[in-house]
């Protein structure tokens, strides 16, 4: 039946993984994978999940279907971690929010629902570059995607001129997807400053903000902090939608937690949404699975849970800054050629280093470190065992 199929290109970023596991070096690195490693180098169960998981355990509930929009109180707390317990559409009844199957999923619900309601064109702005599955992900829901100007390779920071440009030049009313922190795969993010500037721009257009928010907490080690822009737009009056996952901040990854929320303008609104969203949702999967659900309610449903969870949080946010400080450090102590302090401004797990594809392949064949083809490193990867061997590769590499 599938003579004619094709075979498809592998994922960019898993293939990176698949050499790294071929290589015998004892040296070898892989700076692909966007998962958190501990110091160690090895994957890391946040305490507060372990004692969540002992939690649930000693408790037994059942394993029952979940409503459509999965465990309510999970999504009350999900919100209130994004929104502030004190936030206005949720004191006032009309946010509009449902679990979803991690940040992936809720991204594509979100765009479903888009394909479906939004009263402008069918298409969604991403910036370049983006989180690769941004693309396809839109595609598949039956979006368009345009792209717009995010980052500048000159100085590799934020091309904040050609952002504003082009999401002027987009007609009014574009559903723009914007990455509320830690933007991967770059670490720019906008400054407070330029989020207001960015606000103002998208009432004068009357644009639709689309957040996909991944890493709160892990950015910055502040859920508050990391969570500035989706808050400063909704007390701004946007009414947003706002993706979110607990892969990252909870260590979560394979538990598949998320959720996706709309900012309405009213209970009714709210109502109406509510009911298209779970028709979106019933023939892709019927329900969400319950067990991280539950993990992280148990976390953020206890004031001493969640007090631990954001030391832990910052721990992990923490180490990433330690690790970029002494790659920094390492390169300038080591003459390496070029300006490479964006190695230490750029935010969360990602870093964009800079390295051309030809110095990506030279650090595979001649050092054993892999990473994708654009430069982008995770900085999760590094640890004290071999941020100085990487550093001496990239000086290396770059010095040719
Ligand atoms: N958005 C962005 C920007 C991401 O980096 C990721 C994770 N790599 C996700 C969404 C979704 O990840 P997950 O489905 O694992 O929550």
């Amino acid at each position: 039946a599938w003579s004619s199929v094709p075979a498809g290109p592998p994922d960019a970023i898993l293939g990176v993984t698949e050499k790294f596991k071929a290589d015998k070096s004892p040296k070898k690195i892989n700076l692909g994978v966007g998962a958190y490693r501990d110091g160690n180098g090895k994957p890391y169960v946040l305490p507060t999940v372990k004692k969540a998981e002992k939690i649930l355990s000693d408790a037994m509930q059942d394993k029952e279907y979940l409503p459509i929009t999965g465990l309510a109180d999970f999504t009350k707390l999900a919100a209130e971690l994004a929104y502030g317990k004190d936030s206005k559409p949720i004191a006032e009844k009309r946010l509009a929010i449902t679990q979803s199957i991690s940040g992936t999923g809720a991204l594509r619900i979100g765009t479903a629902f888009l394909a479906r309601f939004y009263p402008g064109a069918k298409t969604l702005y991403l910036p370049t570059p983006t989180w690769g599955n941004h693309i396809p992900i839109a595609k598949d829901s039956g979006l368009e995607v345009k792209q717009y100007k995010y980052f500048d390779k000159e100085t590799v920071g934020l091309d904040f001129e050609g952002m504003k440009a082009d999401i002027k030049a987009a007609p009014e009313g574009s559903a723009i997807l914007l990455h509320a922190c830690a933007h991967n795969p770059t670490g720019i993010d906008p400054t407070e400053a330029q989020w207001r500037e960015l606000s103002d721009l998208f009432k004068e257009k009357k644009h639709f903000p689309f957040f996909d928010m991944a890493y709160q907490g892990f950015a910055s080690g502040d859920t508050l902090k990391d969570a500035f822009a989706v808050r400063y737009f909704v007390e701004q009056g946007h009414q947003i939608l706002l993706c979110q996952s607990f892969a990252k901040n909870m260590g979560l990854y394979g538990e598949r937690v998320g959720a996706i929320s709309f900012v309405c303008e009213s209970p009714e609104e709210k109502a109406r949404v509510d009911s298209q969203l779970k028709i979106i949702i019933r023939p892709l999967y019927s329900n969400p699975p319950v067990h991280g659900a539950r993990l992280v309610s148990t976390i953020l449903g206890s004031d001493e849970l969640t007090k631990e969870w954001l030391v832990e949080v910052k721990g992990m946010a923490d180490r990433i800054i330690e690790m970029r400080e002494r790659l920094y450090n390492k390169l300038v102590e080591l003459n390496t050629p070029g300006e490479w302090g964006h190695i230490k401004s750029q935010i969360g797990m990602f870093s964009f280093t800079g390295l051309k594809p030809e110095q990506v392949d030279a650090l595979a064949e001649k050092a054993s470190i892999y990473l994708t083809r654009d430069g982008r490193i995770s900085m999760a990867g590094l640890n004290s065992n071999n941020v100085e061997y990487f550093a001496e590769s990239v000086s290396k590499a770059v010095k040719g």
